[in-house]
């Protein structure tokens, strides 16, 4: 983190591990994703008409690469909640006066807006246009409903325990207890009290600020460390977490939702290929080429994990020593992003929400869509960067607009790997994010990597 000379950075070891091994990690872990994708794809369909095959299929799955995968992800998760403290708070404090923060501060929340209004409004105008849900299957709607009808009453219960969008959900963003608040991995909860510890650590004397900041430095560095350490079998967790979802996945359920889907996919890749493209052109002023060859553990982490949250200590290291982000940006912007800035899952909310309403019959007038831009952005805030986080919140949107919340029930099927999909938007923005507060905040941590990357 901030001191990053007292320790050898870690890209110098993975260049020693490099030499040894030939590969970088990121081209490891993308040779396992796709080894992956092709045994569980492979044995889903070769063992479709043969149950005796498909239960050993799901016998592999279950003993052998759910638990490497659940290994790895908990190695992950282990040091979210006191990562994101000790980043946030670092940050926060090193950022020296309060006038600066607030000023980052607000530079950070419109860049999180208005690219996540962005995203959704790029959604709806795909599924506007190509209107996935008119004339939607009768039978299909009803084989859904009863197949997921279930799992959709359960995340609707999860939804109104929620207690809905209201008055509440602001003032439950102040934790009666920080300490629970970590315990029930309760990030906005968690941020907030980071925050004001940070503000609180700048404004008492600096011989009692130094030796709180000099812990949580050291905290940090050992979290990136460990960080490393999961990172070292990420190729094995990464294939066996891709088998697993891949040889449970309804295949044959693509087929009926197949334009929905394409509507979902093509509006994540303009966002990540398109628009965070000219974002970190213009923005950041880096090579986008270069930004997204460094982002690949990032993105790959995203897309094997499902889970913002899981994936922000990779985002952290990846920002700090591949991207050249100073520590008290990085650790600022970071895990705000991984909380707040979900630009994908936005995305994908707006599409599923129109499309559920084409397939209902409601039709939604413009201020209707533009009821559902502005609920889309303040959930995607809300989102817990877990798999699936954003299903119940979306239902509290269906339920807003007029169309029976139990109706997610048709997308529930296929929703595992459109979650992969735009978990990876919602890290790269975040990156971008960091990446142009860098840049506009004239800070380098490494003044020479930055200027390797924008050339
Ligand atoms: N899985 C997403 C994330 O962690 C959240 C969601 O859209 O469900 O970023």
């Amino acid at each position: 983190m901030a001191n990053q000379d007292a320790n050898p950075p870690i890209d110098e070891n993975d260049d020693v591990m490099r030499e040894k091994r030939g590969l970088a990690l990121h081209t490891r872990i993308l040779i396992g994703l796709a080894i992956g994708a092709v045994f569980g794809v492979g044995a889903n369909i070769l063992t479709a008409d043969n149950p005796a095959a498909q239960a050993r299929v799901l016998w592999v799955a279950q003993y052998i690469t759910d638990p490497i995968g659940q290994i790895f992800l908990r190695m992950l998760f282990m040091v979210v909640v006191p990562l994101v403290f000790a980043s946030l708070t670092l940050g926060v404090s090193q950022l020296g006066d309060l006038g600066r923060l607030g000023r980052i501060g607000v530079k950070t929340f419109l860049y999180f807006m208005l690219v996540t209004a962005l995203a959704v409004t790029i959604g709806l105008t795909l599924v506007n246009t190509v209107r996935p849900g008119v004339g939607f299957s009768a039978e299909v709607q009803a084989q859904l409903m009863e197949t997921f009808g279930k799992d959709a009453a359960e995340r609707q219960k999860q939804a109104e325990s929620d207690q809905g969008f209201g008055i509440n959900t602001f003032v439950n963003i102040v934790p009666r207890n920080p300490i629970a608040a970590a315990a029930n991995t309760d990030m906005l909860a968690v941020i907030f009290f980071a925050l004001v510890f940070g503000i609180a650590l700048t404004l008492i004397p600096r011989e009692k600020s130094e030796p709180v900041q000099r812990v949580l430095d050291g905290v940090g560095e050992a979290i990136i460390r460990i960080v490393g350490m999961a990172m070292k079998i990420a190729p094995f967790a990464v294939a066996a977490l891709i088998y697993s979802t891949t040889a449970r996945f309804g295949w044959g359920l693509i087929q009926s939702l197949l334009w929905y889907a394409l509507c979902v996919l093509a509006g994540l890749s303009i966002l990540q290929f398109g628009v965070f493209t000219v974002l970190i052109k213009i923005f950041a002023r880096r090579n986008p080429l270069t930004f997204f060859r460094k982002a690949t553990p990032v993105m790959v982490t995203a897309f094997s994990t499902s889970s913002s949250s899981a994936t922000l200590p990779t985002t952290i290291k990846t920002a700090e020593e591949e991207l050249g982000v100073p520590p008290q940006i990085a650790g600022f912007v970071l895990p705000l992003g991984a909380t707040m800035n979900m630009n994908g899952t936005a995305l994908f909310e707006g599409v599923t929400c129109v499309f559920i309403a084409q397939v209902f019959g409601v039709e939604l007038g413009l201020s209707q869509q533009l009821v559902v831009i502005i609920l889309s952005v303040l959930m995607a805030v809300g989102t817990a960067g877990v798999p699936g986080g954003s299903i119940p919140l979306l239902m509290i949107v269906l339920n807003t607009i007029g169309v029976p919340p139990g109706g997610i029930a048709i997308v529930l099927g296929i929703d595992r790997i459109l979650d992969m999909a735009r978990t990876v938007p919602n890290v790269t923005g975040d990156l971008t994010a960091a990446c142009f507060i860098a840049r506009s905040e004239g800070v380098t941590n490494d003044e020479r990597k930055i200027r390797e990357q924008t050339e």
